[in-house]
């Protein structure tokens, strides 16, 4: 295998996805794997649903279909609001979304009409996030709208937190949420099935109240993939951090002078520089760049120090052991480096401990079984 790429641990995902499903069951919250940071990628969406998630949530129609044509049958919820131009697709491929806007509900309603088929709607409500969301005050309003509206079921609320706040969810935040599942339902009738409260900033809240009141669900991406805690960046126990790994070849291995600035601008602060004239170290160059991932978000072995990067480089310092031309290092990604480095073509993914296909994700439309079974 050459190249830069990403050894993708499949069983490590299983076993987060397990591992936060069971820890989650006493509090009566289900699991729903978010797949947009790996952009939809089949058998990670696959390891997900083997480790107990109940369905699947991206933000991108791409990533969906993607998954879609690779036979991935389970319940897919948009969790971004739905584009007018893209309402068509969405109730072919989604079989629910989240939703702020009742210009697109309608659309989508009439748009499952045309299909002879329905679309649920989980209504979404601005809990402090002050990204979307109806104000909590024209929740029952909104969802009374969609009772009335035709081929459009509604399947629930949720809310979002620390997307674009970064701040943990206060419990007060989520007691409101279940209160305003109650609100709904005195207003609608129908039971309010899902209370979707959040993502994996929820949480630590939801290991630490033991229930999660009303709230059933939660989104979870960044927790299955990483293993971390948004807010904080830090592992979360019980979970694997490397189920990813992104490696990169060295191209280029110099000893080399640190330039040091010919004309400070202040000639008092020249007179006090300590370096005599050159500061020698050994720099190498990986063939990956701000194209190929967020380097900023990478963590190097701990004889490796990043000193800088550009579209095609990243350049690095090692202190006792330099790094032979053609050897790979191995780099930890956080959330953006994961995300640009799944996107890019450029780095290919290399998948271990994967499982084979299921049959049903197998089977072709004609119904035969492939040669191989
Ligand atoms: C991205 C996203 C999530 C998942 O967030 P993680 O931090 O990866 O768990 C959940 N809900 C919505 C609406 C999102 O956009």
């Amino acid at each position: 295998m050459t190249g830069p790429r990403i050894e993708i641990d499949l069983e490590k995902i299983r076993d987060n996805t397990r591992c936060l499903v069971e820890r989650l069951k006493p509090c009566g919250i289900s699991v729903t794997g978010v797949t947009k940071a790996v952009c939809g990628h089949p058998s990670i969406a696959m390891a997900m649903l083997d480790g107990g998630a109940i369905g699947l949530a991206d933000a991108r129609i791409t990533n969906v279909r993607r998954m879609r044509d690779a036979g991935v049958t389970c319940p897919i919820l948009m969790i971004r609001t739905p584009m007018l131009s893209q309402v068509e697709q969405i109730v072919e491929t989604c079989d629910a979304s989240c939703n702020t806007e009742s210009g697109v509900i309608t659309a989508l309603a009439a748009e499952a009409r045309r299909k002879g088929t329905s679309h649920e709607i989980i209504l979404m409500v601005e809990m402090g996030d002050e990204r979307e969301g109806i104000m909590p005050e024209d929740l029952a309003d909104a969802a009374l709208i969609v009772t009335r509206t035709p081929q459009a079921l509604l399947k629930g609320i949720g809310a979002n937190f620390s997307c674009l706040t970064n701040t943990a969810p206060a419990p007060e935040a989520m007691a409101d949420l279940s209160s305003l599942a109650h609100e709904v339902e005195e207003r609608c009738g129908p039971f309010v099935e899902t209370i979707s409260g959040g993502s994996s900033a929820n949480l630590a809240w939801a290991f630490d109240k033991g229930t999660g009141g009303r709230v059933n669900n939660l989104r979870i991406g960044e927790a299955i993939l990483l293993g971390t805690d948004p807010i904080s960046g830090r592992p979360i126990s019980g979970l694997h951090t490397d189920a990813f790994t992104l490696l990169a070849e060295v191209i280029e291995t110099k000893i080399k002078s640190k330039p040091v600035p010919l004309k400070l601008s202040d000639p008092a602060l020249s007179a006090l520089s300590l370096i005599p004239g050159h500061h020698w170290t050994t720099r190498s160059i990986l063939a990956i760049g701000l194209q190929d991932t967020d380097p900023t978000g990478l963590t190097f072995p701990a004889t490796v120090t990043f000193s800088g990067a550009t579209s095609d480089h990243i350049v690095v310092e090692t202190t006792n052991c330099p790094l032979r031309i053609g050897s790979e290092i191995s780099l930890q990604m956080n959330y953006s480096a994961l995300v640009r480095a799944m996107a890019t073509p450029d780095v290919s993914k290399v998948l271990l401990r994967n499982r084979p296909l299921t049959k049903r994700a197998t089977t072709r439309s004609n119904g035969q079984l492939p040669e191989f079974l």
